[in-house]
């Protein structure tokens, strides 16, 4: 009956209201906004949870700043203003397709809480974060700044029906977190694991599972870590692909372990020495694993396009919203006069007896 009534409740939802949270909302928001090669993420939870409006939650946010950063505007446009209440911002690692951007954040808004894996970082750049994460107030007081690597026991309250939880971040004390300092910061990663009702995210950061030369039979660093957790923890219906969808994650072991239904892959037109992210050789994986898996691109159709990282972030972002039993994923994608809108891609129902 329960489960009925939301599906119902959902499909009435459609499609004018998905977008902005409305009071009684019992919907979960996950928006990949597109920065070209980089991450940005916004997590709306359920109205009711967190401060004022919902839980908001931005996991990095991407490589530009100012002008250049679409992110707060994204923010203001589906409901966010500026100054408003942000619970927790989390910058994944230190790296410059991720971080960066969160200084605008923080700039713009009151973050109640700043998390980073506390991985030590030299130059200016990543200290000017360091410094106005230190320097953060919301409603008048000092913010919290958790660096995981000295902060292990930190864990997120519950937010009613939704549980967030961090899977893994800073393995550099461990033997196997690569030898190249890029590899190393890279499996400092900070992975979130969030859980409503019967829908999962997994959220990996730019963690990997193996060197790129490596066969994908095999499995190292973080992933190999993460398949020592049982497997209901790695199990997730969205799968936040791994370091752009690179050839040096999402390994065979892991993939099988996290049988998603839908992976996101957020990437844009850098070049890497002659080559673009995501690597073909990983999305075939996915689909060997999980055939019927819906892949959604913050790159869509950009190489097409002839995009470079002047103009890759076009606005291809992603949205997934879930009731807990149904989940809706869709993309925004150009349309006649230049105008863009939201397009379904996908439906995920699931539930008692699914
Ligand atoms: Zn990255």
């Amino acid at each position: 009956m329960i489960r009925l009534r939301s599906v119902a409740c959902l499909a009435l939802l459609l499609p004018a209201g998905f977008l902005n949270a409305a009071p009684g909302d019992n919907l979960l928001r996950v928006h990949f906004i597109d920065v070209g090669q980089g991450d940005a993420i916004w997590i709306q939870g359920p109205v009711g949870e967190g401060s004022d409006s919902g839980l908001n939650i931005v996991i990095d946010g991407g490589p530009d700043r100012n002008g250049k950063n679409r992110v707060p505007a994204y923010l203001a446009k589906y409901g966010l203003k500026k100054n408003s209440l942000i619970d927790y911002a989390i910058a994944t690692h230190p790296h410059d397709d991720h971080y960066p951007g969160m200084l605008d954040i923080l700039a713009n808004y009151e973050v109640k809480t700043i998390i980073e894996p506390g991985l030590p970082k030299d130059g200016p750049k990543f200290q000017e974060f360091m410094d106005a994460a230190k320097a953060e107030k919301a409603q008048g007081k000092p913010s919290q700044f958790v660096q995981l690597r000295k902060q292990h026991d930190f864990q997120f309250p519950s937010f009613g029906d939704l549980r967030l939880r961090i899977l893994h971040a800073d393995i550099t004390d461990l033997p196997d977190a690569g030898s190249k300092q890029n590899t190393i910061e890279n499996n400092a990663s900070v992975v979130i694991r969030m859980e409503y009702r019967n829908m999962s995210f997994l959220l990996m950061g730019d963690a990997e599972g193996k060197d790129r030369k490596d066969p994908d039979t095999v499995t190292h660093f973080v992933e190999e870590q993460l398949l020592k957790h049982p497997k209901a923890d790695l199990q997730a219906t969205v799968l936040k692909a791994a370091h752009h969808g690179s050839e040096t994650g999402s390994t065979l072991r892991f993939l099988q372990a996290v049988q998603p239904d839908v992976v996101v892959v957020m990437s844009g037109r850098k070049s890497f020495a002659g080559t673009y992210l995501p690597d073909a050789s990983t999305l075939a994986r996915y689909k060997k694993v999980q055939p019927k898996v819906t892949i959604v691109r913050t790159d869509q159709d950009d190489e097409k396009q002839g995009l470079d990282t002047t103009n890759d972030q076009d606005g291809d972002d992603i949205l997934i919203y879930t009731d807990g039993d149904s989940l809706q994923v869709h993309q925004s994608k150009p349309s006649s006069g230049g105008k863009r809108k939201w397009v379904k891609v996908r439906t995920v129902q699931k539930g008692p007896g699914e």
